[in-house]
């Protein structure tokens, strides 16, 4: 495989999580794989996120396709990452720890009071907590903390070190990962193998995965009815120092952010959600309004220094669950469009990809993410 004639294995385009666990679950099997990363392989929303794997927390009336996914990823999560930090001797600080959401006024409770409702109709092992119970768990949450909702079920893991972890599994398995290669063209021609044009130079391979987030669509050479719809959503976050590593035990939600304690003493704070196109810039009124929300539910926040800020773009597809599956052309499919829950569906995706790749099994819940569902004209 690779550059020249050949065209045997599999060609994935996108180093993030998405691309990563795919060709890493694929090269245990002894498949040849080639990942073309146009930067250094996740480096983008993968670093970006916070690494929560939110099942409760995430819960969205009308998004119960997103729901069902991310439960099938969290049954798998455990083995994964078992099998990932001894296949590659890294940690990924997987906590099970468990998420308070927490309402600060009348108007936050009565929202908790419907989504927590939700959750119990969806059979969730939620639990109803009142500020007292909430301050018991977390004794720095604010004294007028109204009520809040224990989510067991969420876990996180720290995403940074997930990507170094699929990265060294990857390459020990046998993957090959080229960075800074663009992928500047793809070439697919119906009875021959689909190509790619990247670094000068031409790329073949028996399949190719498109896995490049946020930029999915805006690969050239793709016809307009295979370019997955896919938009950047953009993620302003920063982190914070603890004191120590009991500062948080849970992830808190409250109505304007999240807070995601890590092992390493790092308060994730997020994030902002905007329709800003590619736009890197980091804002003040972003940095503000975090900083505010954190320190509305956590005041002693105040005196924690900043250690970092930054963005990333969430690849949102039409309804926020993500495109997976093989395409209407032989031998080319998409894994993107994994929005807000890229980390958690990590396990599941790598899974369902591999699969349909090496054994033709199709799902009936990968079938529901598969590509077609949304037709572009033209
Ligand atoms: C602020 C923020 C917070 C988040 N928090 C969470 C969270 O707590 N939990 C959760 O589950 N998810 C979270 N997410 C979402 C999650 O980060 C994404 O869904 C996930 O990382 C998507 O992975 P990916 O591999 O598809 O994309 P990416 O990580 O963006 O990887 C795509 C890769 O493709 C490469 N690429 C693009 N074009 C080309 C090309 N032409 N040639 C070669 N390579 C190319 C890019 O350089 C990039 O490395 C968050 C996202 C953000 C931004």
């Amino acid at each position: 495989m690779g550059r020249g004639a050949n065209d045997q294995g599999t060609l994935i385009i996108g180093g993030g999580v998405i691309g990563m666990s795919i060709g890493w679950r694929l090269a245990q099997r002894g498949e040849p794989v080639t990942i073309l990363e146009k930067g250094q392989a996740g480096q983008e929303a993968s670093s970006a996120a916070a690494g929560m794997l939110s099942i409760a927390n995430e819960v969205k009336f009308q998004e119960d396709l997103s729901l069902l996914l991310r439960l099938e990823s969290m049954k798998l999560y455990p083995d994964f990452v078992g099998d990932l930090e001894s296949s590659s001797g890294h940690d990924v600080d997987y906590r099970t720890d468990g998420a308070i959401a927490i309402s600060l006024h009348a108007d936050d409770t009565a929202e908790l009071r419907n989504l927590y409702e939700y959750q119990l109709e969806k059979k969730l092992p939620v639990r109803w907590l009142s500020g007292n119970e909430a301050r018991e768990l977390e004794p720095v949450l604010a004294g007028f903390v109204v009520a809040g909702v224990m989510c067991p079920m969420d876990h996180q893991v720290d995403n940074r070190k997930l990507v170094e972890a699929l990265k060294a599994a990857y390459l020990r398995a046998g993957g090959e990962l080229h960075e800074h290669c663009e992928v500047e063209e793809v070439r697919l021609q119906t009875g021959s193998s689909p190509e790619v044009l990247a670094a000068g130079e031409v790329w073949r391979a028996k399949r190719l995965v498109l896995a490049a987030g946020s930029w999915s669509g805006l690969i050239p050479g793709l016809q307009s009815w295979l370019r997955p719809l896919v938009r950047p959503v953009k993620g302003q976050a920063l982190a914070l120092t603890m004191p120590s590593a009991d500062f948080l035990t849970h992830m808190i939600k409250t109505p304007d952010v999240y807070m995601a304690p890590k092992s390493d003493g790092r308060l994730v704070v997020g994030a902002t959600v905007e329709e800003m196109g590619f736009n890197r810039d980091v804002t003040a009124g972003a940095i503000y309004e975090l900083l505010r929300g954190a320190w509305r539910a956590v005041p002693s926040v105040y005196e924690l220094p900043l250690q970092e800020t930054w963005c990333g773009f969430r690849p949102g597809s039409r309804d926020n669950a993500p495109i997976l599956g093989k395409t209407d052309v032989e031998g080319f499919y998409v894994a993107t469009g994994h929005f807000r829950n890229g980390i958690i569906n990590t396990p599941v995706t790598a899974k369902f990809m591999s699969e349909l790749i090496l054994d033709d099994s199709t799902p009936e819940l990968l079938q529901r993410l598969s590509p077609s569902r949304f037709v572009r004209g033209g």
